[in-house]
């Protein structure tokens, strides 16, 4: 069985009903829509696309959108442009489209970089595939900045840009992730990523915005940038999930520096019972053939042994030549790695938010490891308590149940979780029990077997996470340790 979570960016290669389709069926647990591409009303019927395939696919859907964030992105423009080494390329600083772009001739959106550069600095496009080196800057916005190219290759429209080093001098929230924020809290995402997270504050407009809005979307710190690591402890106290952006943070440090920083952010996040997704680049060579290679199958396995719970794929579904043979090949990596692996159960020491859910939580998943419990049950209002759950890495399967499917789709992203549509009783010991009656019945859990439940009380799904239970499935069927 996968207990890793598969991410998938949905994009033009993806979001036709039956590319899609597919890929759910072949294991995509989460789409990624990604904010930055297309106006946030364009996507709207992709949500519903998604959404309309929860009854075939007899399992909840689950939705990440990605917010644009302070990423510098060239401007619009038509067709596909070459860039030869050596060359002279102008920068034009704050135009957000230009129909006669060239090679020696490209829009940058953003107007305050021909402020920001100086004279020898260095300049990547489209995730350092293409190096530029500034000659002359103007020292004013909406100038023209003027580079030689260092490493050419082919450019399109709203390709990334960074300028490694400098600070951009951006809000992380900006008016389009303000319109995206608002799109997405409207449509339905289950999870919302912050992009170019730099300090803990960073966080705090989408943190109140979901609030603001009376939602439980929890919150995801996408780290792409060297601040962030610097400040990594604060960020994870302060968000639900975290993602290893490594496309942003492979240009804005040393490559070679990337898998040591994955490291370093994966055990924050273990540590803090944290989701952490490791993304960009995991089948990169697949956009263009359907077999990986093996650094790429190795690459996700490692991924997974070091502590990931979910990877992510970008170009290989959004735009790629093989989004099915990309996600079927990440499913049969994912399932021997996790097969092959046999996860210890963690016990996050940072208790940063949520202290006595986290505390129940771990009272169950302690008591099921003690008890050789074939499953732990968890009674989830938001999906709060059933990530805490998720968060230990426990070794034994979970449950969790809850009424609402806004919780049960986001368990979606929880590693080693399934998800229970169950109608609340007067009495938490009365949910619980006919949660365990279903599984029983649905032979998830055999007669002999036991099973915790961990719930609040006197409400299962809706009280406050404070009671754990140990139930033994008899042999005629019916269910011990219940009142
Ligand atoms: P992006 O984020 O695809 O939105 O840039 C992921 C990354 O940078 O790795
Ligand atoms: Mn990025």
């Amino acid at each position: 069985m996968r207990r890793t979570r598969i991410v998938a960016t949905i994009g033009p290669a993806s979001s036709g009903e039956k590319v899609l389709k597919s890929l759910l069926e072949a294991g995509v647990d989460v789409c990624r829509l990604n904010y930055s591409h297309g106006t946030p009303e364009s996507k709207t019927e992709l949500y519903e696309r998604i959404r309309s395939m929860e009854a075939s696919l007899g399992r909840p859907t689950c939705i990440l959108a990605d917010l644009p964030g302070p990423k510098l992105r060239l401007g619009r423009f038509p067709g596909l442009v070459a860039l030869k080494r050596g060359a002279q390329l102008n920068l034009h600083c704050g135009v957000e489209e230009m129909n006669d772009a060239s090679a020696s001739d490209l829009p940058v959106e953003y107007a305050g970089l021909s402020a920001e550069l100086n004279a020898g600095d260095p300049v990547l496009i489209a995730d350092g595939l293409i190096r530029l080196v500034v000659n002359e800057a103007p020292g004013v916005p909406s100038g023209t900045v003027v580079c030689t190219v260092e490493d050419g290759g082919p450019v399109s429209a709203r390709k990334g840009v960074n300028v490694p080093g400098t600070m951009v001098d951006l809000p992380a929230i900006g008016p389009n992730d303000k319109a995206a924020i608002a799109h997405a809290l409207e449509a339905g995402a289950d999870y919302l990523a912050v992009s170019y997270v730099r300090t803990p504050e960073d966080l705090q407009p989408a943190i109140d915005a979901v609030k603001a809005a009376g939602k439980h979307v929890p919150v995801v710190a996408k780290i792409e940038h060297p601040m962030a690591l610097e400040r990594l402890e604060e960020i994870l106290d302060l968000a639900d999930a975290v993602m290893v952006a490594r496309g942003d943070l492979g240009v804005e440090i040393p490559l070679e520096d990337v898998p040591v920083a994955q490291q370093r952010i994966i055990d924050g996040a273990l540590e803090r019972g944290m989701i952490v997704i490791v993304a960009t680049q995991m089948l990169e060579t697949m956009t263009l053939n359907p077999r990986p290679t093996r650094a790429e199958v190795s690459d996700i396995s490692s991924a997974i042994r070091h502590g990931a719970t979910a990877v992510m794929l970008s170009g290989e579904t959004a735009t790629g030549n093989y989004p099915l043979a990309a996600v079927q090949t990440m499913a049969k990596i994912a399932t021997a790695a996790d097969q092959g692996f046999r996860t210890t159960d963690r016990r996050p020491s940072a208790l940063a938010r949520f202290k006595a859910t986290r505390s129940v939580a771990h009272a169950g998943v302690e008591l099921a490891r003690i008890s050789e419990a074939e499953r732990i049950v968890v009674a989830t209002q938001h999906g709060n308590a059933a990530r805490l759950v998720a968060g230990y890495r426990p070794t034994t399967p979970v449950t969790a149940v809850s009424d609402r499917i806004r919780a049960a789709r986001r368990i979606q992203l929880l590693p080693g979780v399934e998800s229970l549509l169950i109608e609340e009783y007067e009495r938490g010991s009365q949910t619980m029990q006919a949660a365990v009656e279903t599984l029983v019945e649905q032979g998830i859990i055999k007669p002999g077997q036991r099973v915790v439940a961990i719930s609040g009380s006197p409400k299962a799904i809706s009280g406050a996470t404070s009671t754990v239970r140990l139930y033994k499935v008899e042999n005629d069927g019916s269910i011990r340790g219940s009142e």
